[in-house]
C-alpha cells in the first residue's frame, strides 16, 4: 500500500503547487514543477494563515520558520467608521493555543520555495502551460509555445485562478467575478496599530479597510509591517486610479485617521495591487490524471481568508490518500471525496457572507451592524465563528481537526 512511486507533475508554482510538490517528494514521488515566470515570484502584500494552514505547513516542518517571520493574530476587530462594533472573534475562545498568522506573501513562498530548491526537485521555469493530452492514463502537459513534456501519471493543476487547464478540463459548475474587488499595499509607516489585532473598518458595505499585522518579509528586516487593504468596485476602479492621489489618501485618513498613517507611505496608485476574486465551483477535482487544486479548484472571496489555507490542505490531503489507497484511481477518488466539504462550506459561507461587507447594500450593511456583535454574544455563535474563521468547518454542525494534520494545532489541546 502506497509503495508505488508515481511521475507526477505540478501546473504552477505558488502555495499550492510548492506544498504539494514537498509532500509528493517526500513520499518518494518523482516530481517536476512548471511555472510560466522565469523567476517564480509571489503576487500580493499578505495573507492570513489559520490554524489549518499551519497545521500543513507544522507537518512539514516549516511552521517555526513562518512563526519567526509572521505576526500570531489573536483577534478579528470590525468596526464602523463611527467607532461601532461590529465583530470581535478571538482564537482563544476556540482553544487557548490557537491564533492566526499574518505573514507577507514573499515570506510564505521563500519558506516552501527555498525547501524544493533545497530538496533538489525538479522545477521548470518559463514554462506556461495551456493543455494537456492524454489525460486519461499517460498526461503530458502542452505549453504556449507548442512543446511538451514526457508522459506522468497523473497531472496536478495549481495553477490558480485563471488556470486554462481548469477551463478546458474540468467540469465548471460557477465561475462569476465578485462586482468588488480590492487594491492592496504594505505598509510599516504607523507602528501603533495593535499588533496582535487584524482590523478592519466599514463604511456601510461600499467600503472596507482592512490592516492586517504581518511581521517581517525576511530575517533582515527592520520593521514589522502591515497589509493594507481598500475595498474597490470593479466598475469604480478606473474612477479611483484617475485620481489625485493625495485626495484618496486624505479620504482613508477622514474615515480611519490610524490606517490613513499607513496609506501615507504609498507614493502613488502604483503602490497597490489590485485584486480580483471569482467563485469558482467544480462538479469534481479530477478528471481522469488530472487534478484540481489550490485557487484553480475553487477560487472564492477572500472575505474569510482561506484560500492559501485550503490550498495547503488539498496538497496534504492529496498526499495522505496517494500514501494509503491501493492505487492512483483510488486516491484520486478519495482526495475528491475528502476535500468537498471542507472547501463547498467556505465558498458557500464566503459567498454569504461577502455582501455584508463589500456590496451596495444598505439593508445588508445595517443588519451586520444591527445583529453581527449581539450574535456573536451567544455561545452558539460565538463558537460558529470563530470555527469559521479558523479554516475548521466542514458544514454547520460539523468541523475538521487540525490536529490530524499536526498535534500541535489540535482543537483538543487545552
Ligand atoms: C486580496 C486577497 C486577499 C487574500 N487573503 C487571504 C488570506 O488572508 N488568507 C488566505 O488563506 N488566502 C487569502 N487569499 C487567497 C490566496 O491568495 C489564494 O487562495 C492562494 O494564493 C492560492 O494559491 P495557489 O497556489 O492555489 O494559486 P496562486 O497563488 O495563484 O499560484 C498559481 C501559480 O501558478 C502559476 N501559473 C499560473 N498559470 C500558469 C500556467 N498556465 N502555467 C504554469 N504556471 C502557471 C502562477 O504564476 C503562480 O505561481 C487572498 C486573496 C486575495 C486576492
Amino acid at each position: 500500500m502506497g509503495d508505488k512511486r508515481y511521475k507526477i507533475g505540478i501546473i504552477g508554482a505558488g502555495t499550492t503547487g510548492l506544498a504539494s510538490a514537498l509532500y509528493l517528494d517526500r513520499s518518494g514521488h518523482d516530481v517536476t514543477v512548471f511555472e510560466k515566470f522565469d523567476r517564480p515570484k509571489p503576487l500580493g502584500s499578505g495573507l492570513l494563515l489559520q490554524p489549518t494552514g499551519l497545521a500543513c505547513l507544522a507537518n512539514l516542518g516549516l511552521d517555526k520558520k513562518a512563526l519567526r517571520l509572521g505576526a500570531p493574530i489573536s483577534h478579528l476587530k470590525g468596526h464602523t467608521i463611527n467607532g461601532w462594533k461590529v465583530m470581535d472573534v478571538a482564537y482563544e475562545n476556540l482553544s487557548p493555543r490557537l491564533f492566526g498568522l499574518g505573514i507577507h506573501r514573499s515570506a510564505l513562498f521563500h519558506l516552501l520555495y527555498d525547501e524544493v530548491v533545497k530538496r533538489k526537485i525538479k522545477l521548470v521555469k518559463d514554462f506556461e502551460a495551456i493543455s494537456i493530452k492524454h489525460k486519461t492514463k499517460s498526461p503530458i502537459i502542452q505549453n504556449s509555445l507548442g512543446d511538451i513534456t514526457n508522459s506522468f501519471d497523473l497531472v496536478i493543476d495549481a495553477s490558480g485562478m485563471k488556470s486554462k487547464v481548469r477551463d478546458q478540463f474540468a467540469e465548471i459548475k460557477l465561475n462569476k467575478k465578485y462586482p468588488y474587488g480590492a487594491v492592496w499595499g504594505i505598509s510599516t509607516a504607523n507602528q501603533d496599530f495593535n499588533y496582535q489585532h487584524l482590523h478592519q473598518r466599514y463604511d456601510l458595505a461600499h467600503t472596507m479597510i482592512g490592516v492586517m499585522p504581518m511581521g517581517k518579509a525576511s530575517e533582515t528586516d527592520q520593521k514589522n509591517s502591515y497589509a493594507f487593504f481598500y475595498s474597490l468596485k470593479h466598475e469604480n476602479f478606473d474612477q479611483w486610479h484617475n485620481e489625485p492621489f493625495d485626495k484618496w489618501q486624505r479620504h482613508v485618513a477622514n474615515l480611519w485617521p490610524e490606517a490613513g498613517k499607513l496609506a501615507t507611505e504609498f507614493d502613488d496608485h502604483s503602490d497597490l495591487n489590485r485584486a480580483i476574486y471569482h467563485d469558482i465551483i467544480l462538479k469534481r477535482f479530477y478528471n481522469d490524471r488530472l487534478i484540481f487544486m489550490g485557487d484553480a479548484a475553487h477560487n472564492t472571496s477572500p472575505q474569510l481568508g482561506q484560500g492559501a489555507n485550503l490550498g495547503l490542505a488539498d496538497a496534504l490531503v492529496f498526499s495522505k490518500h496517494l500514501d494509503t489507497a491501493p492505487n492512483l484511481e483510488d486516491a484520486i477518488i478519495n482526495y475528491d471525496k475528502d476535500r468537498r466539504n471542507h472547501v463547498h462550506f467556505y465558498q458557500w459561507a464566503s459567498r454569504w457572507l461577502t455582501p455584508f461587507f463589500q456590496s451596495d447594500s444598505l439593508i445588508a450593511a445595517r443588519l451586520r451592524d444591527l445583529f453581527f456583535n449581539p450574535f456573536q454574544k451567544t455561545p452558539y455563535i460565538n463558537t460558529l465563528s470563530i470555527e469559521v474563521l479558523s479554516g475548521v468547518k466542514t458544514g454547520l454542525f460539523s468541523n475538521i481537526d487540525p490536529g490530524n494534520w499536526h498535534p500541535e494545532y489540535s482543537l483538543k489541546n487545552k
